[in-house]
């Protein structure tokens, strides 16, 4: 192929209309005939990257396996691509203004005055042409994150609109995504909406040549000519995005739409090859014809916020699929959790996930949630904090170090069973600095962890600045709880189990942010189809 080509992905009206996941299945469906493509989200704020920011403000922060910490919307593109993202598929206005001041301080704009136009609009295009830069890709496919008209969405734009100029014809297209609301009074679809958001592109000089109306109504033909006529769009590129049982059937509808073929068709490209789409079809399929339900209690402390938990319950949705089995993950917060209530709390619970955090707030009914699943015999996954967790509660309930404790929530504790990882200290920025990304881990034979990966070294993501103290393992290992992975060059505890119960792991990494739809990571299935084996 002669060149990159570019899809810019916009939004109006409202936020939450689903950007990602309409960028994600585009993206599935152009993979699907044969394209090699990649997506990138630019997000508006200044923070140099979501890392430093609380879940409750954005959900969750994914991180790459080059240890970008990321957007959320990163974790749907590789669970719909099934290939890695990286640190260039995420860019903020915070890295684009560091790029661009680190650039002055260096005396490298002798002299100019430094301005958004054109210095920051043209550090954003470098950004977004970077990733088509080494051909990898035929198509780059870039999500602008905000709503057309936000203040901070416009050098954005503006920046779209040089690179729609300066790329040429049928080199990139824009597709804009708006909201078609239901009036049930009027009971009418309203398009008025959409008119407006297309004319604030209009005015910031860029014309869509794709629009997604996001509908919870069917839209008549009638209403799909009236919005092209209206915006200046061809009839057959208004697409109707209906709201559907699962973001996974996305790509299937939007195949229906033909937004693949118009994408194609608009960006020159031949539309050769049938969209190879066997394996997601046969994933719905089995998403909708599972022969079990279990309950998982996911213990956490941003409980109000699902998307605090993105990639974990997806890859429940994932693991349960290859399971024939429902997952309903129940989330549970941990500030609820008492000693006293535990039967209460966990009640109908086929297995109990204690999930990764940060902080003191919340610890303690993590810890009862890990007494109790291993008490009671009862399937436990611990992720990253839910591993300490799991240390925490060993080294006081079995062992007897009754002040075991990790020195991110008691600093100067007699027992420091989890404590700050050598390479950590005299660390005082907060942002960027964890032990981040794809470290391999190392698997001893004949325990949960081979029977899971049945392999002798594998490589998972981590975010974390804490880890197993070492110098208390031989006295784990003597009381019952084991290391089964550990990393090959530090020694470094990157997996604990319990042999003698049922089914009890404690990750130091992140299995969720690897479990794509076609690739359903092989913890989560081992766990799930433990979970099926108890009777509640
Ligand atoms: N707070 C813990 C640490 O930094 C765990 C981090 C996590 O759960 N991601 O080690």
């Amino acid at each position: 192929m002669a060149s990159t080509k570019y899809i810019f992905v916009t939004g109006g009206v409202t936020s939450s209309l689903g950007k990602g996941i309409i960028s994600a299945s585009l993206a599935k469906l152009l993979q699907a005939r044969g394209y090699s493509v990649t997506i990138q989200k630019l997000d508006p704020y200044l923070n140099v990257d979501p890392g430093t920011l609380n879940p409750y403000e954005h959900g969750e922060c994914f991180v790459t396996e080059d240890g970008a910490e990321t957007d959320l919307d990163l974790g749907h593109y590789e669970r719909f691509l099934n290939i890695p993202t990286s640190q260039a598929n995420n860019v903020t206005t915070g890295k684009i203004y560091q790029s661009v001041i680190n650039k002055e301080r260096k005396g490298d704009y002798l002299g100019k005055t430094v301005q958004v136009i054109p210095h920051i609009t043209d550090e954003i295009k470098r950004r977004i042409k970077l990733l088509g830069t080494k051909k990898k890709f035929d198509v780059v496919i870039t999500e602008i994150g905000g709503t057309v008209g936000d203040i901070e969405s416009l050098p954005y734009i503006e920046s779209v609109r040089q690179l729609k100029w300066e790329l040429g014809y049928q080199n990139s297209i824009v597709i804009h995504l708006t909201l078609v609301p239901f009036l049930s009074a009027a009971k009418e679809l309203k398009t008025k909406p959409t008119q407006h958001s297309v004319k604030a592109l209009l005015e910031n000089g860029i014309q869509p040549d794709v629009l997604v109306l996001r509908t919870e109504h069917t839209l008549t033909k009638a209403i799909r000519s009236k919005v092209a006529r209206f915006c200046n769009v061809d009839n057959d590129a208004v697409i109707e995005s209906i709201d559907l049982r699962t973001i996974y059937e996305v790509p299937l509808k939007m195949l229906d739409e033909k937004l693949d073929q118009i994408t194609l068709r608009k960006l020159g490209l031949p539309i050769e090859e049938k969209p190879e789409l066997k394996r997601w079809r046969e994933f719905i399929l089995l998403l909708h014809s599972t022969k079990e339900d279990i309950n998982i209690g996911l213990i956490g402390k941003y409980t109000e916020l699902p998307d605090a938990y993105k990639s974990i319950i997806e890859s429940f949705i994932h693991g349960g699929a290859s399971n024939s089995c429902k997952v309903h993950v129940k989330l549970i917060h941990s500030e609820t959790i008492t000693p006293e209530n535990t039967d209460e709390s966990f009640e109908g619970l086929h297995g109990i996930l204690v999930a990764p955090g940060f902080g003191h707030r919340g610890i303690a009914g993590k810890i009862i949630a890990t007494q109790y699943a291993r008490e009671k015999n009862i399937p436990f996954l611990g992720i990253c904090l839910g591993m300490q967790c799991a240390v925490i509660e060993f080294g006081r309930n079995v062992i007897g170090l009754q002040k075991a404790n990790s020195t991110e929530m008691h600093r100067t504790t007699p027992h420091p069973v989890i404590d700050l990882m050598e390479e950590q200290k005299g660390i005082s920025d907060i942002g960027g600095t964890m032990r981040l990304g794809a470290y391999p881990c190392r698997i001893k034979r004949n325990t949960i962890a081979d029977s899971v990966y049945q392999s002798n070294e594998v490589t998972e993501r981590h975010r974390h600045r804490y880890e197993l103290n070492n110098d208390y393992l031989a006295e784990y290992e003597k009381y019952g709880m084991i290391a089964s992975g550990i990393n090959p060059e530090t020694n470094l505890v990157e997996i604990i189990e319990i042999p003698k119960h049922k089914w009890f792991v404690g990750v130091q990494f992140h299995p969720e942010y690897k479990s794509t739809v076609v690739n359903p990571h092989p913890l989560f299935i081992s766990f799930i189809k433990a979970a099926m084996n108890v009777n509640t």
